[in-house]
């Protein structure tokens, strides 16, 4: 009978140990498997800031607003956008780059294609407009108005921020009026 016991003690810690063994592997391979998905979905180390010598210019007295280089720029989505120079903005009632008509008689009619021009009222008289460059196509119908009408404070650049510094800009080449062009280093 004692013997019978004993053999049981036995196996029970023999078990017991086992169990414990499983436990704790099992727990060591989903630690390993969590880390490697985590190293996995580590985001890539940001890319370095383009230096200033490397991003064009758009010359806005030379520019024709033709959107050119927009197009050719190999940037996804292009790093030419418009941008409006708030400094010299008329803030106007009416906007010729924003409105097609006066606001009086058509306030629906509207220049850009993609909404991307957004008006903003500030006070009575006063209004903003400002770009979304996630929308903005540079397609230039915008500032060639504002160009023509207003006062020249809507204009094509290219965003720092975007520019990818290309040691060739097919955006420089695609300009038929020499108006974008790096810096002099
Ligand atoms: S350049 Fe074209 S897409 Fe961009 S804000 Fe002006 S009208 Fe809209
Ligand atoms: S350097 Fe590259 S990303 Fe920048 S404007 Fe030229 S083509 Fe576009
Ligand atoms: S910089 Fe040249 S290609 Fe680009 S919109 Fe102006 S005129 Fe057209």
């Amino acid at each position: 009978m004692k013997k019978t016991i004993d053999r049981r003690a036995a196996l029970a810690t023999i078990f017991g140990s086992l169990a414990a063994a499983c436990v704790a592997g099992c727990a060591g391979t989903a630690t390993k498997g969590e880390k490697d998905s985590a190293e996995l979905e580590k985001p890539a180390p940001a890319a370095p800031p383009v230096p200033e010598a490397k991003v064009p210019k758009i010359n806005p007295k030379l520019c024709k607003a033709c959107g050119r280089c927009a197009a050719a720029c190999t940037k996804d989505g292009s790093a030419v956008k418009c941008e409006n120079k708030f400094k010299i903005c008329g803030y106007c009632v009416y906007c010729y780059g924003y409105f097609k008509e006066s606001p009086e008689s058509n306030p629906n009619a509207i220049v850009c294609p993609t909404g991307a021009l957004v008006r903003r009222q500030l006070e009575k008289f006063r209004f903003e407009y400002s770009i979304n460059i996630t929308k903005c196509i540079a397609c230039g119908a915008c500032v060639r108005n504002c160009v023509a009408h207003g006062n020249k404070s809507l204009r094509l650049v290219v965003k720092k921020e975007l520019c990818l510094g290309c040691a060739e800009c097919e955006a420089i080449k695609a300009c038929p009026y020499s108006a974008i062009s790096r810096q002099k280093a």
